[in-house]
């Protein structure tokens, strides 16, 4: 075996393989053809005919709509404000509570406290990172009013679980599926088992705009709330004359160009897909050759996105740090995240349980919280974030089968120096 790179030998890859650019002639046609029509942005914040915004906006909408399989697509400009609206939408405000795993982007729980309630969170389990059903009647209280799923790196919470529970305590359920666009369950497609499911177009993520989101729900009230609040809602409830509707509205409107960018994006999703699954299953097949580290297990019925790949690494097997196999990894031309987000509860905000003020609201709504966000709290989560979890980025455009060969290269390169990086550590000759 040759000698690893970050002890001066030579790496499988010169370089880590860059960003790819995915935006093609299509879409750069469609920005054209909205430049050309001047029409940038064509949502009016009464209820008149450009309440519900421009072509491209809706064209947008009835596409993800159609391709996902839900009555309503309601676009708005990021998945961050997709979760705000997705929530308001549901009348939850002070004094309620909502489940979440801590394991997720911030803004699945800010979405919660910007409603002035409050998160709860929900530990996740080990083999598929995603929300524990079985951890979630010990946290329900009278005020408990809905549960956020996030379809974490690409996999599908579960959600018939999830769903079953929520119908016997009455609570809502919101799919973030922000990481997640075309995963399913039984042919069914992550983000429309929930009363509401959030998309992201975010230029981060399996296919964007730049910034942008989508929200898909069955429900023509929750659609007609979404609306409101996507477009300063207590305005045209009173053109409306509504006086049932009780709204708080916002501007979160999408452009014309991007919902233009969006539409020939998700022409390109079954594609990226495809690329993706193949990778990714290439990849696993390749870790099992490592006892030391625990490559993705799809569950039965279900697919994946891959927006990621997690990867599980065993400090007993391979007995160095994660740092230093992540340091490693990355001499070779592979860098690969190490624990994901920190669990959401131990950041300063909750731990000093202030958000606008000085004041402790939302919390202070709560007279007797179940929840403290004291450490320990989501064990499984705390434990992927310390110790385990490893990410990879490589199952996507522009990575090809040769690249994934080469990235289990470097993982064996790194296997078979585990003695000697063993004694690298304990020299200190290696400061992370
Ligand atoms: C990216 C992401 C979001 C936020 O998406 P934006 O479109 O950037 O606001 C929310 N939730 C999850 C799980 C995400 O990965």
């Amino acid at each position: 075996m040759s000698k690893l790179a970050l002890l001066g030998g030579a790496p499988v890859r010169e370089k880590a393989i860059p960003w790819t650019n995915t935006m093609g002639e299509e879409e750069k046609n469609a920005v054209v053809e909205v430049m050309d029509s001047g029409i940038l942005s064509a949502f009016l914040g009464r209820a008149r005919e450009q309440f519900l915004g421009g072509p491209k906006v809706k064209e947008i909408e009835l596409m993800f709509a159609d391709k996902f399989g839900a009555k309503y697509g309601i676009s708005v400009n990021s998945a961050t404000t997709a979760l705000h609206t997705a929530v308001a939408a549901c009348e939850i405000g002070p004094g309620d509570e909502v489940l979440v795993t801590p394991y997720t982007m911030s803004a699945t729980a800010s979405a919660i406290l910007m409603n002035n309630a409050v998160p709860v969170f929900v530990d996740i389990c080990a083999d598929t990172y995603t929300l524990n059903p079985g951890e979630i009647e010990k946290w329900l209280t009278p005020r408990t009013k809905a549960v956020i799923v996030t379809n974490l790196f690409g996999l599908p919470g579960n959600l018939p679980e999830i769903l079953k529970l929520a119908k016997k305590h009455g609570l809502y359920v919101i799919e973030d599926n922000a990481q997640a666009p075309g995963a399913t369950i039984n042919g069914k497609q992550a983000g429309t088992f929930g009363d509401l499911g959030i998309f992201s177009l975010n230029y981060h993520k399996v296919i964007h705009s730049g910034e942008g989101g989508i929200i898909l729900t069955n429900n023509e009230k929750l659609a007609y709330r979404c609306q409101l609040i996507r477009n300063h809602g207590e305005v045209a409830a009173d053109d409306l004359n509504d006086d049932e509707t009780v709204v708080l509205g916002s501007n979160y409107r999408m452009t014309e160009l991007h919902a233009a960018i969006g539409i020939e994006q998700l022409k390109k999703l079954d594609g990226f897909l495809t690329l993706r699954r193949a990778l990714a299953d290439q990849l696993t097949k390749g870790l099992h050759n490592f006892p030391g580290l625990k490559g993705v297990t799809v569950p039965e019925g279900y697919t994946h996105s891959y927006y990621v790949y997690p990867i599980q690494f065993e400090k007993s097997i391979w007995r160095i740090k994660r740092s230093t196999f992540a340091a490693a990894m990355k001499a070779e031309g592979f860098p690969v995240g190490e624990g994901y987000q920190k669990p959401l509860y131990l950041l300063k905000m909750y731990q000093h349980k202030k958000v606008y003020n000085q004041t402790q609201y939302p919390f202070a709504f709560i007279e007797k919280p179940v929840q403290h966000y004291q450490k320990g709290i989501c064990p499984v989560v705390e434990e992927m974030y310390e110790e385990k979890l490893v990410i990879a980025d490589v199952c996507r455009v522009p990575y090809c089968e040769e690249d994934i060969s080469d990235f289990l290269t470097a993982v064996d390169k790194v296997w078979q120096a585990r003695e000697e990086l063993y004694e690298y550590e304990k020299n200190s000759l290696y400061r992370s």
